[in-house]
């Protein structure tokens, strides 16, 4: 059987899922048998955002042979190890969100029913306590935990916050060194074979572009899945109410903080993303409850410092693309679908989707049970992130301001609300295969916001209470008095990238 092997992918788009897509494929495929062309236009640009991520990010990074001081120190990163949430509950509380595990297990006990069990006795800790990454995000210290496996520490993680446009110039290079091809300029027609298949793409100023299968990177638009190929959005608004962001860029000031922070706001939240040199702000919001002029000046009053350049408007909407792959076309990045930023999940989900695509890796034909497998796992991880989003938001006992009474009582998916009375009834997880967010986040988020399970499971009176307290007294302990003795996050970084 001959297999009509693919022998040439054309990327069209140069921000960062143009320059993460060509990377992979640079890095996975043997340049022989398989040329990589990425198309990208200089008037268009890239959208400029997306600059934290979560912790497969790093993953990706050493998969792809990068040293991770030398991208650090070209991306202008720093580290981070969560998310601290100021005001999402109630207007004057705040919470974190930590990467990494939270407690060890007790016998064969989950430390979490262990907790909560504690809890009964009138034991007041807080869950974070147990967590590695959150006591040294209060702590403003970072170590990298892959060095102190055996340690107290050992089982945080960490992700990366990076300049976007540095990354996809690092990308680039690292492509462009594995034989892709990089042409500038604008595609202005998609030219199909009688069977729906793209077969080139013509440019402004006539090039024309052959090529077997194509990666849609062109942001929002979706120049090839939407625009060529007509396939249409899933609409999540009714989910997720923001639709509009406003950025700008501000002076670093004050201590280099290892976590980004997400602080609600009238009409949504802004963000503060710290990187060496300047940081990344932002107020995600809805267009619902605030019009452009009043979300720019909620902006500016967030800032810690004065804005470097003019706050920027980016309109968006929630939700993913029918298909993401259909015929000889793969949608990835915002042209796929786009889950507000909350929780740092795009550049991931580009990961994913280029993970997905080399695993079923197709020959000319793109076998239709690819396709469905492709799309049905792709689905399933946008869904996740979805409910993981929802969540934060529908679970607020704010009624301050009308987009918070709207949230209070927005539909939850049928998935989400299946996890959340599992949750109640004793703590326990659903959890899927291979999804991103694992109990441990789930468990934060849920803390953070209030619910707490009816009781602990039964099956942990099997243990003397005893011995529970004693391990969470000892563990809490040594958390505490290793990160005391840990770098400053600044200090950290400075012996890293040196
Ligand atoms: C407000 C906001 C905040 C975000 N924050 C985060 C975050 O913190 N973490 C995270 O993981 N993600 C975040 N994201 C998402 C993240 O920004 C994107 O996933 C990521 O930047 C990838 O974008 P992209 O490459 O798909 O699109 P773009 O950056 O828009 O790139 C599109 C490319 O296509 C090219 N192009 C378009 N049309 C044509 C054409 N006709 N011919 C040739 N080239 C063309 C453009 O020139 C450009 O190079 C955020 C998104 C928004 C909107």
């Amino acid at each position: 059987m001959s297999v009509k092997q693919i022998s040439k992918i054309v990327v069209v788009g140069g921000g960062s899922a143009g320059y993460i897509s060509a990377a992979m494929l640079c890095h996975h495929l043997k340049r022989e048998l398989c040329e990589i062309e990425l198309i990208e236009s200089d008037e268009i640009g890239t959208i400029g955002v997306g600059e934290s991520t979560v912790p497969p990010f790093v993953g990706l990074i050493h998969r792809l042979g990068i040293d991770e001081n030398e991208f650090v120190r070209a991306t202008d990163g720093t580290y981070k190890l969560g998310i601290k949430f100021v005001g999402w509950h109630e207007r004057s509380d705040s919470y974190f969100h930590p990467f990494g595990v939270i407690g060890k297990p007790i016998g064969n006990h989950d430390f979490y029913q262990c907790w909560l069990k504690a809890r009964s006795q009138g034991d007041t800790s807080a869950l974070q306590e147990y967590s590695p990454c959150n006591v040294m995000a209060e702590k403003n210290r970072f170590f990298h935990p892959a060095k102190a496996r055996n340690t107290p520490i050992g089982g945080a993680n960490y992700a990366l916050h990076v300049d976007a446009l540095l990354v996809a110039k690092y990308l680039r290079g690292y492509a462009e060194a594995r034989g892709l091809r990089r042409t500038e300029g604008k595609v202005v027609e998609v030219v199909k074979c009688a069977d729906g298949f793209i077969e080139s793409l013509k440019l402004a100023g006539g090039a024309e572009v052959r090529g077997d299968f194509f990666i849609d990177c062109t942001g929002f638009k979706g120049v090839l899945i939407g625009g060529s190929l007509g396939v249409d959005s899933v609409d999540w608004s009714n989910y997720l109410p923001c639709d509009r962001a406003v950025a700008c860029k501000t002076a670093s000031k004050g201590e280099l903080l290892p976590y980004t922070r997400a602080a609600a706001q009238p009409a949504g939240w802004s963000w503060r993303i710290p990187l060496q040199h300047r940081v990344g702000n932002g107020y995600v919001y809805s267009s619902q409850f605030a019009n452009d002029a009043t979300a720019r000046a909620t902006l500016l009053r967030a800032l810690d410092s004065a804005a470097l350049d003019e706050p920027r408007v980016i309109p968006y909407s929630t939700g993913h693309r029918k298909q993401f792959w259909k015929k000889n076309c793969l949608a990835v990045g915002l042209s796929s679908g786009f889950i507000e930023p909350l929780e740092a999940t795009s550049i991931h989900l580009i990961a994913r989707g280029m993970d997905f695509f080399l695993r079923f890796m197709p020959d000319r034909d793109c076998d239709p049970a690819l396709i469905r497998e492709y799309n049905r796992r792709m689905t399933a991880d946008f869904e996740e992130v979805r409910d993981f989003i929802v969540l934060h938001y529908s679970a607020t006992q704010r009624d301050d301001t009308p987009f918070w009474q709207h949230c209070k009582n927005l539909p939850l998916p049928d998935s989400l609300r299946e996890r959340i009375e599992l949750f109640k009834a004793h703590g326990t997880m659903r959890e899927g295969v291979d999804e991103l967010f694992r109990a441990s986040s789930w468990q934060s988020v849920f803390e953070g916001m209030g619910i707490r399970p009816a009781s602990h499971s039964p099956r942990v009176e099997n243990l003397e209470y005893a011995q529970i307290e004693q391990t969470l007294k000892n563990a809490k302990a040594a958390i505490a008095g290793m990160v005391e003795h840990l770098p400053t996050h600044e200090q950290f970084l400075k012996t890293q990238t040196a």
